[in-house]
């Protein structure tokens, strides 16, 4: 059974990138090159490269040309809320951050739990989706914890893997048998780590800043606690677990060692997760209100060290987009989250690889290909004959993230009003250009 994504057709791209610095730690390639796509493929990588008639050109000195970027953890919000987002919206998000293909979560209205639901989104993808799109199903039914899905079903249908996002595993003997019927589908489950006791009604990291504010804290145990559970079920049943969104030091410690034990665990990391910190939440943006919560910098540098050793295997963004009047309420009150598809390769570019904090060539694999692995989908390649998903990208570039400047139906971004570094100018996804920023 091949994992799917879905998209809309259209001819493929005929163009020439001229001049720009292309980057691909899987091809073994960083210099400045011609990059010519014909019908959709990478035709030739050369200098000096003639536009043929009829291929458009793109002038890109000083530019950046990345293997497109792969997202394993999206809320698409549809079905069921699409005032929030939509595929067409969260498809023109996910091209203007360079992404070239994104999985949704199941936890929508209803739920992604039976094979009906997941085929209506695929025929909507099909039909209105510029960017490739997949989909994880629940792990249970209504993400109530209670009954297994039809998981064959579900994975003969297409889906990437299962996953309760949204809410925590209710139950070890659950996350059990959906790890032995993992093993035979070939796909994995994606949990979201949290003890519900420990996570009380908490709005924010525990410590000294949620002190200072007086605001109830969620502990870094309420993740690590339940990464332990997580841990012990996959080891004793090898089944393939992929953590979503770690926060938290000890969480990492514990997956270090299910590493060294040889388990078949991925993990993912968040943009604002590894860029931000508790101490931003003093300004009680509740675009600044995740789940789990920003973290003390301590944390967060211990998740850039996991990112760059590999031990974190990708970044997803979590892109959760939430209506106005989710958000425009005192923190306390407002929902979890913010959105990410945009932001993501800007704010990780100005505040990881600009600082010299992390190599580019990491920052690529841990957005694009490491995670396409973990997906099962081809993984993106500069090199020719490949299908051209790839990424333009301004690195000098600076911007102000604008409500009015954002493709997503949402605007809860943590960075909005911020000054980022690096712009995605031009996306090509399965072969079709779907951004360009002087369309
Ligand atoms: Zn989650
Ligand atoms: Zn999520």
């Amino acid at each position: 059974m091949t994992v799917r994504t879905w998209c809309r057709g259209g001819a493929g791209a005929d163009v020439l990138i001229r001049g720009a610095r292309a980057v691909d730690p899987l091809a073994g390639l960083d210099q400045v090159v011609d990059v010519l796509v014909r019908k959709g493929r990478i035709a030739e990588i050369a200098d000096g490269i003639e536009a043929p008639a009829r291929v458009g050109l793109v002038e890109a000195e000083g530019k950046l040309l990345l293997p497109g970027f792969v997202d394993l953890h999206t809320h698409l919000r549809t079905p069921g809320r699409e005032d929030e987002e939509d595929l067409v919206t969260a498809s023109a998000a996910a091209a203007a951050g360079g992404y070239v293909a994104v999985f949704g979560m199941a936890n929508t209205e209803p739920a992604v739990d039976s094979a009906p639901v997941l085929e209506g989104l695929t025929r909507e993808a099909a039909a209105r989706s510029t960017v490739p799109t997949g989909f994880f199903a629940a792990m249970s039914k209504d993400l109530a914890g209670k009954q297994l899905t039809e998981m064959h079903e579900l994975a003969e249908a297409g889906a990437v893997g299962f996953s309760d996002d949204g809410v925590p595993v209710r139950s070890a003997q659950l996350l059990r048998r959906a790890l032995q019927y993992v093993k035979v589908t070939d796909r994995f489950v994606a949990v979201h780590a949290q003890d519900d006791s420990l996570m009380g009604a908490g709005v924010m990291h525990e410590g000294a800043v949620s002190a200072k504010l007086g605001l109830a804290g969620i502990p870094a145990i309420a993740e690590s606690a339940d990464v332990v559970r997580a841990l012990e079920v996959a080891r004793y049943e090898h089944g393939r677990l992929h953590l979503c969104h770690l926060s938290t030091t000890l969480a990492l410690e514990h997956l270090a060692r299910a590493r060294d034990l040889g388990l078949p665990v991925t993990a993912e990391a968040t943009p604002h997760h590894l860029t931000l910190t508790d101490e931003c939440v003093t300004t009680l943006d509740p675009n600044l209100k995740m789940n789990p919560p920003l973290r003390p910098d301590a944390d967060r540098r211990a998740l850039v060290e996991a990112l760059r050793s590999g031990l974190v295997d990708c970044v997803a963004t979590d892109h959760a987009p939430h209506a106005e009047q989710e958000k425009e309420v005192p923190f306390e009150a407002a929902t979890f989250g913010t959105t990410g598809l945009e932001t993501a390769f800007a704010a990780l570019y100005g505040a990881l690889v600009a600082s010299g904090q992390l190599a580019l060539d990491v920052l690529v694999t841990r957005m694009s290909q490491a995670p396409a692995r973990i997906a099962g989908l081809p993984v993106p390649s500069i090199a020719v004959g490949e299908q051209a998903d790839l990424c333009l990208v301004d690195g000098a570039a600076r911007w102000v993230v604008e409500a009015g400047g954002l493709h997503s139906k949402s605007t809860n971004s943590a960075w909005l009003g911020q000054s980022l570094q690096g712009r995605v100018t031009l996306t090509v996804a399965a072969g079709r250009v779907a951004f360009d920023d002087r369309a």
